[in-house]
């Protein structure tokens, strides 16, 4: 199975300041776009040949993994950022945030120190743990909390390719530029999905 570059979610240009689509250009179409190739060079061949990439995901490991994890990861943190204006929280998922972390800013304040305090590479996410309770995890380099069983429902990437190019060594100003441009929809709709 060819595994393919998606499209990004949103114009390229469209989260500027706070992410350029210089940015994009690198992050998408060459880092990302690396992965996928890389993980297609891998595979030929090979057990992981005609695997879905989350079955890869689950079975590999060191290169394949990194490869396949890094492209699901990306693809995924594509779809939680948006160009709009962020929506409500629907009241259900607002009050689980409150049960979980105290309030919508504890969130924001324990999700962004996790961010910047994950030494080297790698993500942070917001989590379900399939029990009606949240979490925020961090995963060094292509790590994925799905490999513990959680339900990834939001993440930033916080390897230094994300933000070199927009805040240099400021990982703390991309952290806080990050926060407005998440996609509550597409949190909600990975949390509802879960429920189900
Ligand atoms: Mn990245």
């Amino acid at each position: 199975m060819e595994h393919t570059l998606p499209e990004l979610p949103f114009k390229p240009d469209s989260l500027a300041p706070h992410i350029s689509a210089e940015t994009f250009e690198y992050h998408h179409g060459k880092h990302h776009a690396a992965y996928v190739n890389n993980l297609n060079k891998l595979i030929k061949g090979t057990e992981f040949e005609n695997m879905t990439l989350e079955e890869i995901i689950s079975k590999a490991k060191g290169p394949v993994f990194n490869n396949a994890a890094q492209h699901w990861n990306h693809s995924f943190f594509w779809k939680c950022l948006r160009s709009k204006q962020t929506p409500e929280l629907d009241e259900g998922f607002m009050m689980l945030i409150n049960k979980t972390f105290g309030s919508l800013d504890s969130l924001k304040t324990k999700f962004s120190e996790a961010a910047l305090s994950l030494f080297g590479s790698g993500w942070v996410w917001l989590v379900d743990n399939r029990d009606e309770t949240l979490s925020i995890v961090s995963t060094q380099n292509a790590g994925s909390p799905a490999s513990e069983g959680k339900k990834p429902l939001l993440v930033i990437d916080v390897w230094e390719h994300a933000y070199y190019i927009d805040y240099r060594n400021k990982r703390a100003d991309y952290i806080e530029a990050f926060w407005p441009l998440i996609n509550w929809d597409f949190v909600m709709r990975n949390h509802m999905k879960e429920k189900k």
